[in-house]
């Protein structure tokens, strides 16, 4: 046994061929400072298509900690991230975004966190500047309505920039579900946490992925693994409905019965009939949304599959 610890750093990487040889120099720089520790540093290539992957060999084979998995394909950020945690050695671990929007320098304060026996050290942006003023407004709607509706709250402004100390990584392996919306399981392992701040930097190199496309699945994801209470609406919708529909029927029973038969009506009917229809299909396509999810979690595929692993096999050495 030797006295010093492990810390792994895990970089999901897509297309990011130009920024990588700044990043490696600013966390390298950085976990220099950290001389009690051993460290790996874990890239994994989401099938970029640039060259990504042969400027990511280079710097394996010029640092014997870095290491880099390859994916046979691009399976998105979750599902990269993923393949690196079930890889990293660390007693703590800290993915980081290879976009340098997640300050490397910023790893020194997680780590003191941590040895004052945190569990998990949460980095938050203290400013969404970099963000459009309406994708903040819906952002900051997302979070409430999530909070509201799920079992457990996630924390506003908070990535999935982190220091894990082993044993959370480990709960989170546990995990089964093939579909991962990793805030949210962050989220619901809980254990003992803590928050550093820091400032979001603007992307240095390439585009960011995340369209408003993809925002907008990830935020069903989030609330469908996370939440049944878009299930429940419909039945109180429905309810609701019915009771009003009584109540109206009644009327016009009465109605007929005191005034006699009145043949006009055609508006009134076609509005119901629509506007029932429209509720049903909204109810249908949130039952399809959460069948869907049982529907890839039943198959049980692999969340990512590796086509190749360069770099040495073993920190523990
Ligand atoms: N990323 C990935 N696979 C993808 C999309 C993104 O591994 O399909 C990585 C990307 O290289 C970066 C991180 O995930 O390291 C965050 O991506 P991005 O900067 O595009 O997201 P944003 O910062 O806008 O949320
Ligand atoms: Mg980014």
């Amino acid at each position: 046994m030797t006295s010093f610890q492990h810390l792994s750093i895990v970089i999901p990487c897509f297309n990011e061929e130009e920024g990588l040889d700044a990043l490696f120099e600013r966390l390298e720089n950085t976990l220099a400072q950290l001389n009690e520790f051993h460290y790996e540093i874990i890239c994994v290539d989401d099938g970029s298509r640039d060259n990504t992957l042969a400027i990511l060999c280079q710097h394996a084979a010029r640092n014997r900690n870095i290491v880099v998995l390859e994916l046979s394909r691009n399976f998105g950020k979750e599902a990269a991230l993923t393949a690196g945690l079930d890889i990293a050695l660390g007693d703590a671990i800290v993915p980081l975004d290879a976009d340098l929007q997640h300050p490397p320098e910023l790893i020194i304060e997680m780590v003191r966190q941590w040895k004052n026996g945190y569990d998990a050290v949460l980095a938050r942006r203290t400013s969404r500047e970099m963000d459009y003023p309406l994708q903040r407004y819906i952002t900051q709607k997302f979070y409430r309505l999530h909070n509201r509706i799920s079992e457990c709250a996630i924390p506003r402004d908070v990535g999935d920039f982190r220091l894990m100390d082993r044993r959370v990584v480990e709960a989170l392996k546990q995990l089964p579900e093939r579909r991962r919306f990793m805030k949210g399981l962050f989220a619901w392992i809980g254990f003992k946490q803590t928050i550093v701040d820091f400032v979001v930097e603007p992307r240095k190199t390439g585009k960011s992925t995340f369209n408003p496309r993809r925002l907008w699945l990830l935020a069903l994801e989030g609330i469908t693994s996370f939440s049944t209470v878009p299930l429940a609406i419909w039945a109180y919708a429905g309810f609701t409905v019915a009771i009003l529909s009584l109540v109206y029927g009644c009327w016009i029973v009465l109605k007929t019965l005191v005034l006699g038969v009145d043949i006009p009506g055609y508006a009134s009917l076609l509005t119901a009939v629509l506007f029932l229809g429209g509720v049903q299909l909204m109810g249908i396509g949130v039952l399809g949304e959460y069948i869907g999810r049982i529907y890839s979690e039943s198959k049980q595929r692999s969340i990512y599959i590796v086509r190749q692993r360069y770099g040495k096999q073993d920190t523990h050495d």
